[in-house]
């Protein structure tokens, strides 16, 4: 049974109600609805509670598996067919949202100007991770780069989130940007628009105005071989 994604319509879903549709190794608690993010497409899953009348039972990882998302939590009990409630660890969450949106900004600044090419990204709860083809390298153009995303997340730009059938996704110039996770062979994509910035097809959790995002610091430059850069920066 494919589980019900809520947090792909509404990424500021805090709680919901659900029902345990199957149980495995006592843990693995698959649920017809959920606001948990499984691991994936450089997010990390949420973490938080599922709570059953009086008893909670906290959720150490979230993966998504055929459209199933199921939830490992920390102990046994839960039953098929029993009522529940979740309940998102929010502050992790948020700030994965807004490092997410500020990942988006700094790549599409970096890519359209330079012509670099995404080779990975991997989100922490405040720091992020990013991987790049370019040749010319250069730590003061990154400071530059970082300079002007934090000139972004001063305006009031909106991000939006919509799906559009496949192959009308695909002709957006730079929809995708990481060859390694082109998307799913689904008949309709979900696409990320940072609104006059950059278009994604993008299945994970982002803030709704660039304003949330806050400011952002450069924290290491790494060289991975002749065109590989690595950039960690982080939410302040
Ligand atoms: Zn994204």
């Amino acid at each position: 049974m494919i589980t019900e994604a809520l947090y792909l319509e509404d990424s500021y879903l805090k709680e919901c109600d659900a029902k345990v549709v199957s149980v495995k190794n006592g843990k693995c608690i698959v649920l017809d609805r959920t606001v948990f993010y499984p691991k994936g497409g450089g997010q990390p899953c949420d973490t938080g509670k599922i709570k059953k009348e009086d008893q909670t039972y906290n959720v150490v990882y979230v993966g998504k598996f055929s459209g199933e998302i199921s939830h490992e939590v920390d102990r046994i009990g839960l039953r098929e067919g029993d009522r529940v409630h979740c309940v998102l660890d929010w502050d992790r969450r948020y700030k994965l949202m807004r490092s997410h949106t500020a990942a988006h900004v700094f790549a599409s600044l970096l890519c359209d100007d330079t012509g670099a090419l995404v080779t990975g990204n991997q989100l922490e709860e405040d720091k992020v991770r990013f991987d790049f083809s370019l040749e010319a390298f250069d730590r003061d153009v990154l400071v530059e780069y970082t300079n002007k995303a934090n000139e972004m997340f001063k305006k009031d730009v909106l991000v939006e989130w919509y799906e559009l059938p496949r192959e009308e996704a695909l002709r957006i110039q730079g929809v995708v940007k990481m060859a390694e996770a082109f998307p799913p062979n689904i008949p309709r994509l979900r696409i990320v628009e940072v609104v006059g910035v950059d278009k994604q097809a993008d299945g994970g959790t982002h803030v709704k105005n660039l304003r949330e995002v806050g400011q952002i610091a450069l924290l290491k430059v790494e060289n991975k071989g002749k065109h590989n850069r690595r950039v960690y920066f982080e939410l302040l």
